[in-house]
């Protein structure tokens, strides 16, 4: 597939010749990455075609957030970002499956489907943002759009082998952008290599005024103009950070170290809080957060609407009961729990405080690093109906949700492949507006491994 920052030099007929052969391979697929939507999917539409995760507002089309809930709904305005790209010439194109309204780590909980893992379809992609992923290493998208509240950018790039950014909280807009977890949720890029991801993630960052969280010091320069991969950092490694991953993760983890040093950077060790407190915070946190934000669907304004209720009540009751999935039912429920009056101080202003030690603690240890390097995932991705213990699936969210609880910036690109053949990422994380180093560092190893 042609990289973006190609694809930006085309003309107009010659873009219409790549969106025609994606609808074709899109249709041939057996990825079920595209929600298939003629409306969304039209080679006529100019510019250059960006896929776009099913939980961003685009004017006129359909959004579900992968839920029975918004079948049917259709967005009324576009989010900040599609107004950003279009700017520059790139249009959204297509829609992306994924976990139910963003909820997950697998991409199996959409009512579309799974997504399958385009390196080998028994497997999942990884979630939320399954379709994003796997369309773009599955070379049936150019780039896309996902987002990141825990991982969901950055995870399913790891196990599907592409690039994913989660940018700095409060850099990319939110407008527009369906809330899972308010204080969490971050739009970011998804592409094929460490450039593309440059290019997309300068395309749609920066301060706007429709999100009250978007933050008015994020950096105005061009990541993209100014990338150098020879610039030279000090990494933090984590002394604990192998003991919940696999031998194989552990194995590429040590190698990439290895190669960090030859390439001339420093290393650290560091320590991190308990993993395990973070996912507490984590869940309680996005539960509470989601059952406040998923109140608003209740069959009066949006979607979908239970046609045989016989009174109000009863209308909220059957349209949220037939409307909902498992998954996010059960996040609704255990986050009206902890904001309940009687645990509200044992469950979610304790997470609050755990939430607020644990930016401490990234805080302090970039006093003396850069970049910290972590695994995404204790493991390469999982079969198709594997994961099927929703706490399993919890605990797998390791690596990457500090990143969020910190409002950091991460980015997940493929260093290896396990004895299957299934691609294993690693992360780089940096402080807030930091994407410059991260994307340097990421661009130097990728070089590297590549032989550049
Ligand atoms: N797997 C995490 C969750 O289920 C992260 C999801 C996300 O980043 N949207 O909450």
């Amino acid at each position: 597939m042609i990289k973006l920052r190609e694809a930006i030099k085309l003309k107009e007929d010659e873009l219409k010749e790549i969106k025609k052969q994606i609808i074709q391979d899109v249709k041939k697929s057996q990825l079920n990455a595209y929600i298939i939507d003629e409306n969304s999917l039209d080679e006529n539409n100019q510019g250059i075609p960006i896929l776009i995760k099913d939980n961003i507002n685009v004017k006129g089309w359909e959004i579900t957030c992968a839920s029975n809930i918004l079948k049917g709904y259709k967005s009324p305005y576009n989010a900040s970002v599609i107004d950003k790209l279009k700017k520059y010439n790139l249009i959204p194109f297509g829609r992306s499956n994924m976990d139910e309204f963003a909820m997950g780590s697998t991409g199996e909980s959409s009512i579309y489907g799974p997504t399958k893992n385009p390196i080998d379809h028994s497997r999942v992609p990884g979630g939320s943002s399954s379709g994003s992923a796997a369309a773009v290493a599955g070379n049936i998208a150019i780039a896309a759009l996902g987002s990141d509240t825990g991982g969901s950018i950055r995870q399913p790039a790891g196990y599907c082998g592409c690039v994913g950014l989660k940018p700095t909280y409060g850099s990319v807009s939110r407008y527009g952008l369906i809330a899972y977890s308010s204080s969490l949720d971050q739009i970011g890029p998804i592409t094929q290599d460490v450039r593309d991801c440059a290019l997309l993630f300068d395309y749609i960052k920066g301060y706007d005024k429709m999100d009250s969280t978007s933050n008015i010091n994020t950096p105005t320069n061009s990541t993209f103009e100014n990338m150098n991969k020879d610039r030279k950092f000090t990494i933090g490694i984590l002394k604990n950070a192998i003991k919940e991953a696999d031998e194989e993760i552990a194995k590429s983890y040590s190698n990439l170290v290895d190669r960090l040093i030859k390439l001339g950077h420093t290393i650290k060790e560091i320590d991190l809080i308990d993993s395990n407190f973070q996912i507490s915070s984590y869940y309680i946190t996005s539960m509470a957060e989601a059952s406040s934000n998923l109140a608003r669907f209740d069959g009066v304004r949006y979607g979908n609407r239970a046609s045989d209720a016989k009174n109000l009540k009863e209308l909220y009751i059957k349209t949220r009961s037939n409307g909902f999935g498992n998954e996010v039912k059960r996040r609704i429920l255990i986050g009206n729990f902890v904001l309940s009056s009687g645990y509200y101080d044992a469950y979610y202003l304790k997470a609050q405080k755990v939430r607020d030690y644990i930016s401490f603690q990234y805080s302090e240890i970039f006093k003396s690093v850069d970049i910290i390097l972590s695994p995404i995932a204790p493991n390469v991705a999982p079969k198709i109906g594997e994961q099927s213990n929703p706490l399993e699936m919890y605990l797998s969210d390791i690596y990457t949700i500090g990143v969020n609880l910190a409002g950091l910036c991460g980015i997940c690109i493929p260093v290896d492949k396990n004895s299957e053949n299934m691609p294993i990422g690693m992360q780089f994380i940096g402080n807030h507006f930091k994407e410059q180093d991260i994307l340097d560092l990421a661009l130097n190893v990728e070089s590297s491994l590549k032989g550049e």
